[in-house]
């Protein structure tokens, strides 16, 4: 409209030609206007990190949307290829290969997951630990397909594990990285992934991009409201073995949801139709046993959120429940395998209950 109304002043003063050139200026502006202004939906999925990663933005220009999307999944395969345990030359795959042998040069980033790692184990007393692989080795669920059985270990080869989980036996100098024992191996399986998904989140808030989220395999950064403003609902998994339903959904306008659960990565003993899953309670050796059967957190980061879903889940109801709640900032969501829901005091306001199954306790 205010285009039509500059057009109209403006003729009074000039010949025909020049005003269909200027209307078609204006027309061409208007254009480009009505596109710019009109933000639309990019979506990218892709494997990554050994799951299935999905970033959507909201971009009125679908190449610079495009490109952020290439740019963000670029940063999380640099990140995978660094701290993948499989990965040949990644700087964990170096760092284990070496152990009792001499110390890897890491990369800054490396260094620094590490030390924040190390930092969660004081907190948490231990129940979140990097120092885990021996275990994680024996148990081989993460590394099992559907068609795998994994064998149980006995009773004594877990407690030989144990004696190489010590986290002591890291030796830090400048960038370097030895582990002393020669049967101990660090795995970052249960804080790269929340890593992956703040850098990822950083590069598309950085290319002006506020609008979506980045969401590796549930563990989720949502990075502003939607266009109208209001909120994303976020959903969560029915934590269920072989279900694929949302069990509650999250009002979220920015900051990083997590879920961690058993239903996910298992296998079934097929002599006692027992479960293990990849979660490990580090005090047992054995995958966690309690009556959780997913814990989700809402914090400020991803990292941090990855950490507190794994260490709640661990910790069990009672102490998980406490523990979160003392945490400035951080709220969670506990599902218990008889399908109760418990949540800390401010979260609950924002949770609607989607699954008729699922009833609050608390
Ligand atoms: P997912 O990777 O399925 O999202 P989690 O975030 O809970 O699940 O992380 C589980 C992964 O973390 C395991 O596959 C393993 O690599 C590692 N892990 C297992 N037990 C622990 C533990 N007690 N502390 C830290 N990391 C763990
Ligand atoms: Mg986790």
């Amino acid at each position: 409209m205010d285009i039509e109304g500059e057009v109209f002043i403006i003729r009074k003063f000039i010949n025909y030609k020049e005003k269909l050139f200027i209307l078609l200026i204006a027309l061409v502006l208007l254009l480009t206007a009505c596109s710019d202004s009109t933000p639309e939906l990019l979506r990218e999925t892709k494997f990554v990190l050994g799951t299935l990663g999905n970033i959507q933005i909201y971009s009125s220009s679908p190449k610079k949307g495009n490109e952020a999307l290439t740019s963000a999944y670029g940063r999380i395969t640099d990140i995978e290829n660094t701290m993948s345990t499989t990965i040949e030359n990644s700087d964990i795959y170096r760092l284990n290969a070496n152990a009792g042998v001499e110390a890897v040069e890491v990369s800054p980033e490396t260094l620094k997951v590490i030390h924040k790692a190390l930092d969660y184990y004081e907190v948490t007393n231990g129940t979140f630990s990097i120092g885990l692989g021996a275990l994680l080795d024996l148990w081989g669920i993460s590394k099992v397909t559907a068609d795998d059985t994994p064998k149980i270990p006995t009773e004594a080869e877990i407690e030989e594990a144990k004696n190489h989980v010590d986290l002591r036996n890291l030796e830090f100098k400048d960038s370097k990285i030895f582990i002393k024992d020669p049967n101990m191996t660090i795995d970052l399986g249960g804080i790269a992934k929340g890593y992956a998904v703040d850098e990822a989140a950083n590069i598309l808030q950085n290319s002006g991009f506020n609008s979506g989220f980045v969401d590796l395999g549930g563990d989720i950064y949502v990075l502003g409201p939607k266009p109208d403003g209001t909120p994303w609902k976020i959903g969560i998994q029915t934590p269920e073995i072989g279900t694929n339903t949302v069990m509650a959904g999250i009002e979220l306008t920015e900051g990083s949801i997590v879920t961690s659960g058993d239903y996910q990565r298992y296998f079934i003993d097929p002599k006692t139709g027992r479960h293990y899953h990849h979660i490990i309670n580090p005090a047992t050796g054995y995958p966690t046993d309690n009556n959780l059967a997913s814990v989700t957190i809402v914090a400020k980061t991803a990292l941090e959120a990855d950490i507190l879903s794994t260490t709640a889940f661990v910790m069990g109801l009672e102490e998980g429940l406490k523990f979160i709640e003392a945490l400035p900032g951080v709220e969670g969501i506990f599902v218990t395998k008889e399908k109760l829901v418990y949540t800390t005091s401010d979260v609950k306001d924002k949770i609607s209950l989607m699954n008729e199954a699922y009833q609050y306790a608390n």
